[in-house]
């Protein structure tokens, strides 16, 4: 570690800016909002600096860097352009034992400033120690991003109970417990959704029960298509703080990867007509799980709404009272959509889009045909492999020109993700000594031409080697 990292308290203490220019406002504006005291020695000062002289947020010194502007003072930053300005207020400052940055020159800083991601009172600092300001700040975006800007609240929050929850709980293990449970269970949550009054009687009331023990809840979350990329920040956070994962054939390698290392994992199978478990015994497995106190991430492909039994799950969940969030995730066809370059509406050649499924049931398909078969509309069939030809059948019987194009994608936004393009007279053929992998989507429309001209995806190039 070539840098020691530490939160300075500079509250009402002296902070000398040397420089009057676009760098010192922002060095200014950050220590303003750390509470210090800003003066600023400069001969002339950019007119957003005169402002905060002129309201009395800072003070100033309109002349150059003198070695008595170091007199009483707990921090200083030199941000002028002058480089043995710099380098003096440098070498004044460390001979005096006062903190020194100077910007953009870590040789003569004492202390650099890191990038910071601001969730008050939670602060994250990232810093290169001067190697690559743009890199810090690249991390710190995806930092940003990657932690819920609620997350000051919910330490605003916890930090009001602090006392209340020592008194309560004077075992350090069961202490570790209770803040363990509220910060990765419903209360954080409901603090994430904006529901702080909800989150804070919540925990007025786990405290006042002095419960210490876990309390279950599942997670029915979407993983999408396979991209790990197309994951929401909410699905991966909570991926990584489940205690169970439960998940089935539809969820890619990359996007079980993501989840939490030391979780438990359970495969439910979903294999085409060889279900490993039946949708009651999953079901019941979920409220099992949760009712031991698990935190349980029901993983499903794509999104949990569409086609994915995920109301049944639900339906079980709520009958035998266990807490559940519903995660929306990226749905194959819409996956399919961007990765396949086929935009599902278009202007020109189709008003409305219609997700059905596909799958077979006595070697029929129960769908309104002729609906379906209207021109101008998109048709994305889901599980539709094995019906293809009762498709392509019953959408040219009911009306649907037989030049309409179709495509037939397999394994979407993956590695091996695959485009099959004929019409709906020609894709029987198309496919015939084909090995086609599933899963696949079948789209019909006139939308489907424009794969040619919009398909962007290259597998390959895009995942390497993978
Ligand atoms: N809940 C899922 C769908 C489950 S039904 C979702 O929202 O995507 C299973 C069907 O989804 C498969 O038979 C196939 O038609 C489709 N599917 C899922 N992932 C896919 C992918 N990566 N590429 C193509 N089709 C996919």
């Amino acid at each position: 570690m070539d840098l020691l990292p530490i939160f300075m308290n500079v509250r009402d203490r002296r902070a000398l800016v040397v420089g009057g220019g676009e760098v010192a406002v922002r060095k200014v504006g950050l220590l303003l909002e750390a509470g210090a005291a800003v003066h600023v020695v400069s001969p002339v000062l950019v007119p957003a600096l005169q402002a905060q002289v002129d309201s009395g947020a800072i003070t100033s010194r309109r002349a150059a860097f003198e070695p008595a502007d170091l007199e009483g003072v707990a921090l200083v930053v030199a941000a002028t352009d002058d480089e043995a300005v710099n380098a003096l207020v440098s070498e004044l400052a460390q001979a005096r034992h006062i903190p020194v940055n100077v910007v953009d020159n870590p040789a003569l800083c004492s202390f650099v400033m890191p990038s910071i991601i601001d969730r008050s009172p939670v602060q994250i600092a990232v810093s290169t120690g001067g190697a690559s300001p743009v890199l810090a700040r690249l991390l710190r975006a995806r930092l940003e991003s990657a932690i819920p800007a609620a997350y000051g609240r919910l330490a605003q929050l916890v930090e009001r109970f602090r006392d209340k929850v020592k008194a309560r709980f004077k075992d350090t293990n069961a202490r570790r417990n209770f803040w363990e449970n509220v910060l990765q269970g419903e209360i954080a949550e409901l603090v994430f959704a904006g529901k702080d009054e909800q989150a804070q009687a919540a925990l007025e009331a786990a405290v006042a029960a002095g419960k210490d023990e876990k309390v279950g809840e599942v997670y029915l979350v979407g993983g999408g298509p396979g991209d790990p990329d197309l994951l929401t920040f909410r699905a991966l956070r909570l991926m990584q703080q489940a205690d169970v994962i439960v998940h089935d054939r539809l969820v890619s390698k990359q996007v079980l990867d993501l989840c939490r290392r030391d979780a438990e994992r359970i495969y439910v199978g979903k294999e085409r007509d060889n279900h490993a478990l039946p949708q009651e015994q999953i079901n019941m497995l979920l409220v099992k799980l949760a009712k031991e106190g698990k935190r349980v991430c029901r993983l499903k492909g794509g999104d949990p709404f569409i086609f994915g039994r995920g109301g049944e799950e639900i339906e079980t969940l709520a009958a035998e009272g266990v807490n559940f969030q519903v995660v929306p995730g990226i749905t194959a066809a819409i996956g399919m959509s961007s990765y396949a370059g086929i935009p599902l509406t278009h202007r020109d050649y189709s008003q409305s889009v219609t997700f059905v499924t596909g799958h077979l049931k006595d070697g029929s398909m129960n769908l309104n045909w002729s609906a379906l078969a209207q021109p101008n509309q998109t048709v994305v069939f889901y599980m539709g492999l094995k019906g293809l030809p009762v498709i392509c059948d019953n959408l040219i019987k009911h009306g649907r020109s037989s030049d309409t194009p179709m495509a037939l994608v397999q394994q979407a936004t993956t590695p091996r993700q695959k485009e099959f393009i004929g019409t709906l007279g020609t894709m029987l053929k198309v496919i015939e000594n084909q090995e086609i992998k599933a899963p696949t989507l079948i789209v019909v429309g006139e939308v489907v031409q424009l794969h040619k001209q919009f398909s962007w995806f290259e597998p390959q190039a895009y995942y390497g080697d993978k």
